[in-house]
């Protein structure tokens, strides 16, 4: 039976964000994850460039071996967990070995869910590295691609597949793409612009049944197809917890601190609910592993939530979506013609959420002025085009975050005013983990 002090389920975002907050705060002290994967952590995220072909694995994983024994990190692979027992602070593997911790984190993520009644037919999903090599297995011999759910990842595996030579088509609920993150008008511009693209788009249908290699609609239409997916949601990943007490409301509820109900255990990520949200992206997973790692190791640290950012990357239009966009008061602006669309949502006169569709130029400075007064934001929402880089500024190549001297990194260490060519050795892209090389000059 192996004793350590800190043992986090799960080597994704919030896993090895934890990691990294608990070796900044308690130094030197072994810290342990379980991982069911095979793989080292990887930049989930890019499994869509690994399908279409464009990016091979190892350009996505950005911590070596040195990284982790810096931070004296110890990872066991291929051990799926499936109990805890938080009165003997005991946690059982499927190979039957057992972990005593001190300090728990449960990052466990998610699963990509499949509706009941088609699921047995075990549809492709696409969660993990494993998945994705099955897709890409497939992609060798099929051609004709049916994809279930038209929000961002099923859009973004579109053209993926498109790039390795599919015929794709795509079926959603709802009367436009992305009605997560778009309204009825930003709806109606991706839904054209997508067709354009030669993808078979369906929209407002259900899928009704899946008749042999046919997908039968709602509407009456069929779709033939070799190969289906879904993209139906994901669902955390909580089975184990079952019989722990831990108190569930969808996931793992957390408080303030992403602490459980349970003394000493704590969740983050894809697997956790705050305040009643579950986010479902890389950074809000990222930033709770960070502070549920700060909390583990004994610095009191604050999680106010996080402002989602979406961001459609890759059917060659620029889509950003971030925070509220809900509310009753809008500010509008489009130009039909130029297939732009920008609109920023006010609550008590503050900017509380935008869509930028198509010219997406002001995206950080509308980020730092949120829920800040609307009048610093006005200008970003004229139907003429805003230039609003100031030229300084870095994007990583890889999850697009960039690097701005006018802010730094506080997390690393970075002070504001820091010019990217002076950012110290070793420095790594915060979000995705990727080295200085991989950034370009906005
Ligand atoms: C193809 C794809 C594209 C995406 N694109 C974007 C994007 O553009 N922007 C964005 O913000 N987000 C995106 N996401 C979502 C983002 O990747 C997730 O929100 C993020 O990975 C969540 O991090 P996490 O640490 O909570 O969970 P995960 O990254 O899922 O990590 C969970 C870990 O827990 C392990 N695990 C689970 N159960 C057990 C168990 N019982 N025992 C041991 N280990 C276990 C898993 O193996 C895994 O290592 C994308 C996801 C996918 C799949």
């Amino acid at each position: 039976m192996l004793k350590t002090k800190y043992v986090i389920i799960g080597n994704g975002a919030a896993g090895i964000s934890a990691a990294d907050a608990i070796s900044k705060t308690d130094k030197g002290v072994e810290i342990l994850i379980l991982t069911e994967e095979n793989v080292p952590h990887y930049y989930r995220p890019k499994l869509i460039d690994f399908i279409s072909g464009e990016a091979d694995f190892k350009s996505f994983v950005f911590y070596d071996q040195d990284w982790y024994k810096d931070r004296n990190i110890k990872v066991i692979y291929n051990e799926k967990v499936i109990k805890i027992n938080p009165e003997e602070k005991i946690i059982i593997s499927e190979n039957d070995n057992r972990y005593i911790y001190e300090k728990l984190l449960i990052a466990s993520g998610g699963y990509a869910f499949v509706p009941p009644f088609f699921s047995e037919i075990k549809p492709l999903t696409v969660r993990s590295k494993s998945d994705a090599d099955k897709v890409i297995e497939q992609s060798k011999e099929n051609t004709n691609w049916c994809i279930i759910g038209g929000g961002l990842l099923g859009l973004e595996l579109s053209n993926s597949l498109q790039k390795t030579g599919g015929n794709v088509s795509i079926v959603e609920v709802a009367d436009y793409p992305l009605p997560r993150q778009l309204d009825n008008d930003g709806g109606d511009f991706l839904k054209s612009k997508i067709k354009s693209l030669g993808i078979n788009l369906y929209t407002g249908v259900k899928l009704q049944e899946i008749k042999g290699r046919k997908v039968l609609l709602s509407d009456g239409s069929e779709i033939p197809f070799d190969e289906i997916i879904f993209c139906t949601g994901i669902r955390p990943n909580i089975e184990i917890l079952s019989d722990t007490g831990i108190e569930i409301d969808k996931a793992v509820k957390i408080n303030d601190y992403l602490e459980t109900n349970i003394q000493d255990i704590f969740a983050a990520g894809d697997c956790s609910i705050h305040n009643g949200k579950m986010y479902g992206l890389w950074m809000p997973a990222l930033e709770q592993g960070r502070l549920a790692g700060f909390n583990m190791a004994g610095k009191k640290t604050l999680y106010p939530g996080s402002n989602p950012v979406y961001k459609l990357k890759v059917v060659g239009v620029d889509v950003v979506t971030v925070g509220k966009i809900d509310t009753a008061i809008q500010v509008k602006s489009a130009n039909k013609l130029a297939g732009v669309y920008r609109k920023a949502f006010i609550e008590n006169e503050n900017l509380v959420g935008f869509i930028l569709y198509g010219d997406i130029s002001g995206e950080n400075e509308l980020k730092k002025n949120l829920n800040k007064d609307f009048s610093q934001s006005e200008e970003y929402f004229d139907t003429k085009e805003s230039s609003m880089s100031n030229g300084d500024t870095y994007v990583c190549d890889i999850c697009g975050y960039i690097y701005d001297p006018a802010k730094g990194d506080s997390d690393s260490g970075v002070a504001p005013g820091t010019a990217f060519k002076d950012l110290p050795d070793g420095w790594n892209c915060p979000v995705c983990g990727a080295p200085v090389a991989q950034f370009s000059k906005e």
